[in-house]
């Protein structure tokens, strides 16, 4: 029964697109009906629109953003995603543009642009309802019939380690909120939405958004990304004074979250009700407009997809992440995206020996048969550069133990080797696991000498310091680095056709035993 006084507010959520679009138009759709039942409402994204499809390599977010501005989304804040491409050649450009483009602010205040050159401009510190689309906001005020709600932004700080903001930093989420928080209630208002790419239950170790509707009070919702969470009931915190609602809405555009709440005068709420909704169930229907203005994205998609790479796939190549997959274990993927590596590095500088690979950049597996460019965009979406390191044995030791630390736990930084044969021993603690390494050349085996200096191939992102190789990032530092330039899918795509058929094995190159 709603009272004098009492605000009712509809939000409805997204998070984790991944340049997920075949199904875009069925969210306009969905999205088009909830606002007609709801007037009071808000359309927010919690991040990690970029990366994961070839619509993203192909239109570098904006097929994404066209669909956004249709829906007039009114907010979103930066997830680690955003941030893949600055490693390239281009560096942030095409965040830049995305922001740029966005016909709504974006909100992050806990990310500091201005030790990069490009984005420093679309920033602004403030929390303001007088703000402008296509820039960034620590937060807006947004009016909804005539009730003023505050909407601020956070972005893991573990987005440094795991993707490539080069010198866009990240401060502390709990001091940023607060801030925040004292800043909205400074200007009266007293509804207050965390937009976040924090991750649900991801480790404490980082942030999470259960620890920030603990830690910080006077918090109504967080609209949650990055764990990619399936909450298909909002978490209702009651822990603190006033109660906190969080919402996720799992990914790739299979669900639109929809959040029904009542505030009392105070801005408290006091009742909350969230779904939901399958974009691709039966019944839901897609938008004509949106439908018609996605041809031009998928018929582009249907070309590249299909283009041959001229190598065939005589095996199924491994990019899993499952168990025996490729943040676990040597794949034969894992062996061929090495050899390819290099291959090539041993064009550049005769002298590399030995190459490596994250197992987290490979991004998918390879079917039997022609392989298409579709594919290995989709197994290796980065664009990632090669760099070739000057390492010691004693340095590459240090990283091959950081490679196994977790094992058998999933880690995106477990490194295939070509060139390579590591044997270690998972019973014993973490730092002290590998027991033999040899650098092998063809049929000559020898053992890693640790004072000795290696050529070693990696790509820019481990070699930057990437899922937290800071022995490498010091190479890095020191200016024992190069990058001659070479992209990894052309690599790839060049080893692959150089060998015509393909049909790359286990070779017991890493070795748990
Ligand atoms: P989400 O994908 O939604 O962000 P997540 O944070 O768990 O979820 P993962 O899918 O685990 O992300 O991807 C993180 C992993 O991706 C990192 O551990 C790293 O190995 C890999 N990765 C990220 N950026 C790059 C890059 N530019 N090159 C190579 N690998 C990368
Ligand atoms: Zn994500």
């Amino acid at each position: 029964e709603a009272a004098t006084g009492d605000f009712e507010l509809t939000i409805m959520h997204t998070n984790d697109t991944h340049g997920n679009l075949d199904k875009v138009a069925n969210r306009v759709s969905l999205v088009k009906q909830i606002r007609a039942e709801k007037p009071n409402n808000l359309l927010l994204d919690g991040g990690d629109v970029f990366s994961g499809t070839l619509y993203f390599n192909e239109f570098k977010g904006q097929a994404d953003l066209e669909f956004m501005n249709m829906m007039k989304y009114d907010a979103m804040t930066f997830g680690n995603h955003e941030f893949d491409l600055g490693g390239s050649e281009d560096g942030h450009a095409a965040l830049k543009a995305f922001v740029e483009g966005a016909e709504f602010p974006l909100v992050a205040a806990n990310t500091d642009f201005s030790g990069d050159a490009n984005m420093a401009d679309l920033q602004n510190e403030t929390y303001t309802a007088d703000y402008n689309n296509g820039e960034i906001y620590s937060g807006i005020i947004k009016e909804v019939d005539g009730e003023e709600i505050g909407i601020f932004g956070l972005t893991t700080e573990e987005t440094t380690s795991i993707s490539s903001p080069g010198d866009i930093t990240f401060s502390d989420y709990i001091a940023a909120a607060e801030e925040a928080v004292a800043a909205f209630e400074a200007e009266g208002i007293n509804k207050i939405i965390a937009v976040t790419h924090l991750g649900f239950d991801d480790s404490t170790e980082y942030d999470n958004d259960q620890l920030l509707a603990a830690a910080v009070e006077g918090i109504d919702v967080i609209v949650g990304g990055h764990t990619h969470k399936k909450l298909s009931e909002p978490f209702f915190f009651t822990g603190n004074a006033e109660p906190t609602v969080i919402v996720q809405a799992n990914e790739y555009n299979k669900f639109l979250g929809q959040l029904d709440l009542t505030f009392d005068e105070d801005g408290v709420i006091t009742s909350q009700t969230g779904k939901l909704h399958e974009v691709g169930a039966e019944g839901v229907t897609a938008d004509p407009e949106a439908a018609e203005a996605l041809v031009k994205y998928s018929d582009k998609i249907k070309e590249v997809k299909n283009q041959s790479t001229g190598a065939t796939a005589e095996v199924f190549l491994n990019g899993g992440r499952n168990a025996g997959g490729v943040r676990t274990a040597e794949t034969n993927l894992g062996n061929l995206i090495t050899d390819g590596m290099l291959a090539a590095a041993k064009k550049i500088d005769a002298d590399t020996v030995i190459a490596l690979q994250n197992g987290g950049g490979i991004r998918a597996s390879i079917n039997v048969g022609d392989i298409t460019v579709g594919e290995v965009l989709t197994t290796m979406p980065f664009g990632n550069a090669l760099a070739i390191m000057s390492l010691t044995g004693a340095e590459l030791k240090t990283a091959l133990e950081h490679s196994v630390r977790q094992f058998p736990e999933e880690n995106g930084g477990f490194l295939h080797v070509a060139g390579l044969e590591v044997s270690f021993d998972p019973t014993q603690p973490a730092g002290s696991r590998v027991t033999e390494v040899f650098v092998k050349n063809g049929d000559v085996r020898t053992a890693l000498d640790p004072s000795k200096t290696y050529k070693v191939a990696t790509n820019t992102f481990t070699a930057k310091g990437g899922d937290g190789y800071e022995v490498f990032a010091k190479a890095y530092n020191d200016g024992r680095v190069s990058e001659p330039g070479n992209i990894d899918f052309q690599m790839f795509i060049d080893h692959a056709k150089s060998l015509g058929k393909v049909k790359p094995m286990l070779e017991n190159r890493i070795n748990p035993k």
